[in-house]
């Protein structure tokens, strides 16, 4: 065999399979057919914090009137600093593989049969095999793609001109997201939400303060609406069926942040033995191993979440099963949304939790009750902590600092730390997380939200 691994995809789960497999003694080749990075560094993650970020940086200077300032966005030399982030993050990677000595082969890999892949012509072996070839926006039929006016996330945000009137079809992560970076560029921006919920599948009060964040700063959220374009000749028209109306949309520019699908083509799926879910994702178990034993998935082509934390572990799960070291995926993956106001959020909600019949009880803290959040001049918001017997079991925050704050209470939840022991820890003075020890103090003397 040429290799012991041949990873194939060089998105982030693809990078850190193939950099632990290697750290672990194994011979490992990394096919990727385009940019080192994938989706996360090139189109997605990176780029768009990179956006939101000096959007809300103005958006903090206009909410503090002592503030004096006339600072505006050049949108065109962020989108400049923007390519330059992206392509020092990616050269780092890619000296990270080469020192690792991970061989990077440029193309598109067909596998032919197990342990077999043809890339550019030529033929590669190897013993395993690492699918991570990560998912693509799906056009729909009720919002077909036109690269015109009806466009997937990373084409719009890749405009050079933003259009004055934008909808956005989906109020999950990336809606919300971009719902945010639109309107602090001053667009008139509209959500369609099918679901009753913004955020669906979030903490209810968590996403209804989202929605209340979002309205304030003039955003349209509809929510039960059932949409679709009914011509993008010019303008994108929708008709969207409310509970107790209709209505027609009118926008310059519709952004589609529904509907992915998992790339698979070229895998072979059926002659290697890999077997996938009814919605096409690869099948994997806890340590990313997929039907076949030789063959391991990991990332956005393994299932939900579709989401850089989870292919990042995920490929370093199924690096180390291969190089011997015997791992399994967390219990619990935090994610983190770059809104207005930023959200973390790990484990499940009480509602989950009562469906399946566990006894849960709440906690919730405000972020006014935080001195922290005072200075920093965001107040709004909260941590809801979610315990069942002695441990917790799910927390929910919305408010400054929330996607740092959040992989505190990671650690907390992996390492099943008990609400007694956290007790003795203390969190520095004046910092958001002092909100975690709010929670837990008043927790030990039972005032239960
Ligand atoms: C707007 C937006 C913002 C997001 N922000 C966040 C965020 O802040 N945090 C977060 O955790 N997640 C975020 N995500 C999700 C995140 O981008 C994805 O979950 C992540 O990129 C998936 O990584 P992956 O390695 O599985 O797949 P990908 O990044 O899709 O990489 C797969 C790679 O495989 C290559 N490939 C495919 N087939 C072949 C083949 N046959 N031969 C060779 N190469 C092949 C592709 O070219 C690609 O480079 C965001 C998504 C969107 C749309």
């Amino acid at each position: 065999m040429e290799f012991d691994v041949m990873v194939i995809g060089g998105g982030v789960a693809g990078v850190s399979a193939a950099l632990r497999a290697s750290e672990l003694g194994k011979t490992v080749a990394l096919v990727e057919r385009d940019q080192i990075g994938g989706e996360c560094i090139n189109r997605a993650c990176i780029p768009s914090k990179t956006l939101i970020d000096a959007v809300k940086a103005i958006s903090r200077v206009s909410s503090s009137p002592w503030l004096i300032s006339t600072s505006k966005i050049d949108y065109s030399k962020l989108n400049e600093n923007k390519g330059k982030i992206i392509s020092a993050i990616k050269e780092k990677m890619e000296k990270n593989l080469s020192k690792n000595n991970v061989k990077t082969l440029k193309g598109e890999a067909k596998i032919k049969a197990q342990g077999e892949v043809e890339v550019n012509g030529k033929i590669h072996t190897s013993e395993y095999l690492v699918l991570s070839t990560g998912s693509v926006p799906l056009s729909l039929p009720d919002f077909p793609l036109n690269d015109k006016n009806v466009l997937d996330p990373w084409t719009a945000m890749n405009l050079k001109e933003i259009k004055d009137r934008i909808v956005i079809v989906g109020g999950g992560v990336a809606g919300v997201e971009l719902a945010t970076l639109f309107r602090s560029l001053d667009k008139e921006v509209t959500i369609l939400e099918l679901m009753p919920q913004l955020l669906p599948g979030f903490d209810r009060d968590l996403a209804q303060a989202t929605k209340k964040r979002l309205e304030e700063k003039g955003i349209r959220v509809f929510l039960n609406a059932k949409s679709k374009i009914t011509s993008s000749d010019g303008l994108v028209k929708f008709s969207v069926n409310l509970p107790n109306s209709s209505e027609e949309i009118v926008g310059d520019l519709a952004v589609i942040t529904i509907g992915r699908k998992a790339t698979t083509e070229n895998l072979n799926l059926k002659e290697l033995g890999v077997e996938t879910d009814q919605r096409g994702y690869i099948k994997v178990d806890s340590q990313g191993r997929t039907s076949n034993p030789k063959v391991f998935a990991a990332g956005d082509v393994a299932g939900v979440p579709l989401s850089a934390t989870k292919a990042w572990r995920q490929g370093l799960v199924a690096g180390d099963n291969i190089g011997g070291k015997s791992s399994r995926m967390p219990k619990y993956i935090p994610s983190s949304i770059f809104a207005d106001m930023e959200i973390g959020t790990i484990g499940r909600t009480a509602e989950d939790l009562k469906k399946a019949g566990v006894e849960a009880k709440e906690i919730l803290v405000e972020m006014k009750d935080i001195p922290r959040a005072w200075t920093v001049n965001e107040t709004e918001g909260f941590l809801k902590l979610v315990i069942a017997g002695d441990k917790i079991e799910g927390a929910h925050m919305i408010g400054e600092g929330a996607t740092e704050v959040i992989n505190t209470l990671a650690v907390v939840m992996e390492l099943g730390v008990t609400v007694n022991q956290l007790y003795s820890v203390t969190f520095s003075h004046p910092t958001v997380s002092e909100v975690i020890g709010e929670a837990i103090q008043r927790l030990t003397i039972g005032e239960i939200y």
